[in-house]
C-alpha cells in the first residue's frame, strides 16, 4: 500500500523505542466513513514480537525489585498524561471504531481511573500472617509476579480493556507485551505513548501491532511469556487457553456474553425501559455486557413493547463526533455484515421483526456501517438469534407467564457473563441473584454496567473464570509464595 504523507503512521514500541522490522503498513479507516483513513499501522513480524519479548524478560529483572509504591508512582504518571490528552485520545476512538465521542471520553476517564486505581494497589497489602503450629516460627504469604505477561485484546473497548490489563500487571511487578485489535490499533499507540511519556523503564511495556494469526499467535507460542490475558471472541479464547495450558503458562479469558434482562410485572416499566435501550443498543450493542435478550412478564409485555418500540424510533443514528447523534456505526464492515445475517437468520427461523433490521441508507450515512437499531418478538430458545452473540443493536423479546420461566429462558444459552432484573418485589430480587447463571447481576440498572474497583467476568462459556479488575486482578497477575522462616 503506498502511504499517504499526511496521514501519520504509527510503529510498535519496544524497549522504549517507537520502531519496526517492515516498511509495510496497513491503513486503519473510520468506520463511519470507510473513505477516511485514521493512520497506518505497522504490519509486524514474529521478529518483532521476538525482540518486544526480550525487552520485556529482560526490564523485568529491575522492574520486579522496585518497590510497590515506586511502580504506583509510575502508573500516576500515566494517569495523568492520559487525563491530559482526554480528549484527544477519544476522539481518536471514535473516529476508529465508531462509538459516541461522549462515550468514549467516558471511556477515556474511565482508563484514567484504572491506572489511579493500580497506582494505589502499589501501597495495599499483598499477603497474610497464618498461625504456624511450630510456637518459634513466623508463616506468612507473598506475592511473585508471573513475569512476562502477554496482554491479547479487542476493538470495542480499544482504551479501557488495555489499561485494566496493562495497569495491574505492572503494579504486581510483571513486565508487559500487548498485542492490540488490528481495527483500533492507532487508539492504542495513543495510549502507549502516554505510557512512554511517562518515562517508564525501556522494556517494561511494549506494544507490538499486526494481525492475531502471526503476532497473536506468537503469543500464544512464545516460551517466554509466563501469562496471558485475553478479552475476545470464543474461538479465539479457546485457542489462547489451550496453547497456554499445553506449555504450562498462566492464562485468563473473557469471551462474549447473551446477556438478558427480566422485567417482572411489578417493575418500574419506564426505568425498565431506558435501562434496556442503554443497555443494548449504546456503543451499538458492541459491549460483551450488551442487553440481547429482553425477557418479560406477559401482563405487562404489551405496554412494555410500546413504550420501548417509541423510544427506538427516537434513536438518531449517525457519526460518533456529531453531538446529536445517540449511536455510531458498527465497527466494521464485517461486523456489519455478521449483525445483518444474524438478522437474517432471525427473520428466517420466524422471529417477528418490529423495527429496524437493515442497513442505513440516509444521506451522509451512506459511506459507513451503520445499521439500524432493531428490535424482533415472538422469539424463543431455541433461535439462532436467542443464543449466539450478535454484538450489535438487536434486541430480542421473549415474553413469559412466571418468574420461575422467566429465570429458566435466562439461563437456557451456553454465556453467562451479566444479567439484570426489573422489579419491586424483594423475594423476586433475591431469587434472580440465587438463581441466575451469570458473573454479574444487576438489579434494577442495566446489564452493561462495570465498575473498575470490583471483580469482573463471567461464568459458563463466558470466561476462564477467574476475574479482572478490582482487588480480583492480583489472583491472575501473580503467584502465591508461602513463606516459613524460623530462626
Ligand atoms: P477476536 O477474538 O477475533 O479478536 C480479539 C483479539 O484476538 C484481537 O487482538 C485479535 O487480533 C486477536 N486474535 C485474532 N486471532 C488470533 C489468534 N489466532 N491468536 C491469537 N490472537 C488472535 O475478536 P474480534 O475482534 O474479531 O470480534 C469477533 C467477535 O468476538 C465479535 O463479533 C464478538 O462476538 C466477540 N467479541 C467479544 C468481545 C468481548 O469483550 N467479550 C470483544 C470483541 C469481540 P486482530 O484484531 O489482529 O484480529
Amino acid at each position: 500500500m503506498s502511504v499517504q504523507t499526511e496521514i501519520q503512521t504509527y510503529l510498535n514500541y519496544i524497549n522504549g523505542e517507537w520502531q519496526s522490522s517492515s516498511n509495510e503498513v496497513e491503513a486503519s479507516i473510520n468506520p463511519a466513513n470507510k473513505n477516511e483513513i485514521v493512520g497506518y499501522i505497522s504490519k509486524s513480524a514474529k521478529e518483532d514480537l521476538d525482540y518486544a519479548v526480550t525487552s520485556a524478560k529482560h526490564a523485568q529483572i529491575a522492574w520486579r525489585k522496585l518497590s510497590g509504591p515506586a511502580r504506583g508512582d509510575y502508573l500516576y504518571k500515566v494517569a495523568n498524561a492520559l487525563e491530559a490528552r482526554l480528549e484527544e485520545v477519544a476522539e481518536t476512538m471514535t473516529r476508529e471504531m465508531g462509538k459516541t465521542f461522549q462515550e468514549a471520553k467516558g471511556e477515556t476517564a474511565r482508563g484514567v481511573a484504572i491506572l489511579r486505581y493500580y497506582a494505589g494497589e502499589g501501597m495495599r497489602k499483598v499477603g497474610d500472617v497464618i498461625p504456624s503450629t511450630d510456637s518459634e516460627a513466623f508463616m506468612f504469604t507473598s506475592r511473585a509476579p508471573l513475569g512476562v505477561v502477554g496482554v491479547i485484546t479487542p476493538w470495542n473497548f480499544p482504551v479501557a480493556i488495555p489499561i485494566w490489563k496493562i495497569a495491574p500487571a505492572l503494579v504486581y511487578g510483571n513486565t508487559v507485551v500487548l498485542k492490540p485489535a488490528s481495527e483500533t490499533a492507532v487508539t492504542a499507540a495513543k495510549v502507549i505513548e502516554c505510557f512512554h511519556e511517562a518515562g517508564l523503564p525501556a522494556g517494561v511495556i511494549n506494544m507490538v501491532m499486526g494481525s492475531g494469526s502471526i503476532i497473536g499467535q506468537g503469543i500464544i507460542d512464545h516460551p517466554d511469556i509466563n501469562g496471558i490475558t485475553f478479552t475476545g471472541s470464543d474461538g479465539v479464547g479457546k485457542r489462547v487457553g489451550l496453547g497456554a495450558f499445553a506449555r504450562g503458562a498462566k492464562y485468563q479469558l473473557e469471551m462474549g456474553g447473551k446477556n438478558p434482562v427480566i422485567v417482572a410485572e411489578d417493575a418500574d416499566l419506564d426505568l425498565a425501559v431506558e435501562a434496556t435501550i442503554s443497555g443494548g443498543l449504546r456503543s451499538t450493542g458492541q459491549k460483551c455486557t450488551a442487553t440481547s435478550r429482553v425477557i418479560i412478564q406477559s401482563s405487562v409485555y404489551d405496554v412494555f413493547k410500546e413504550k420501548l418500540l417509541a423510544k427506538v424510533k427516537e434513536i438518531k443514528v449517525g457519526q460518533g463526533l456529531h453531538s446529536d447523534t445517540w449511536m455510531g456505526p458498527c465497527a466494521s464492515e464485517s461486523q456489519l455484515n455478521t449483525v445483518l445475517g444474524y438478522i437474517e437468520k432471525g427473520k428466517a427461523e420466524g422471529a417477528v421483526l418490529l423495527y429496524g433490521g437493515s442497513k442505513c441508507e440516509a444521506i451522509g450515512l451512506e459511506n459507513g456501517f451503520y445499521v439500524q437499531p432493531t428490535v424482533f418478538e415472538n422469539v424463543n430458545s431455541n433461535m439462532t438469534i436467542a443464543q449466539e452473540e450478535i454484538f450489535g443493536p438487536v434486541l430480542a423479546l421473549m415474553k413469559v407467564d412466571t418468574m420461575e420461566e422467566a429465570l429458566e429462558v435466562a439461563n437456557d444459552v451456553e454465556f453467562g457473563l451479566s444479567a439484570s432484573i426489573f422489579t419491586t418485589n424483594i423475594q423476586k430480587m433475591l431469587s434472580f441473584i440465587n438463581e441466575m447463571e451469570a458473573g454479574l447481576v444487576r438489579i434494577n440498572a442495566e446489564s452493561a454496567g462495570v465498575e473498575l474497583q470490583a471483580p469482573f467476568g463471567g461464568m459458563k462459556k463466558s470466561s476462564s473464570l477467574s476475574r479482572e479488575q478490582g482487588s480480583a486482578a492480583i489472583e491472575f497477575f501473580t503467584n502465591i509464595k508461602t513463606v516459613f522462616v524460623k530462626g
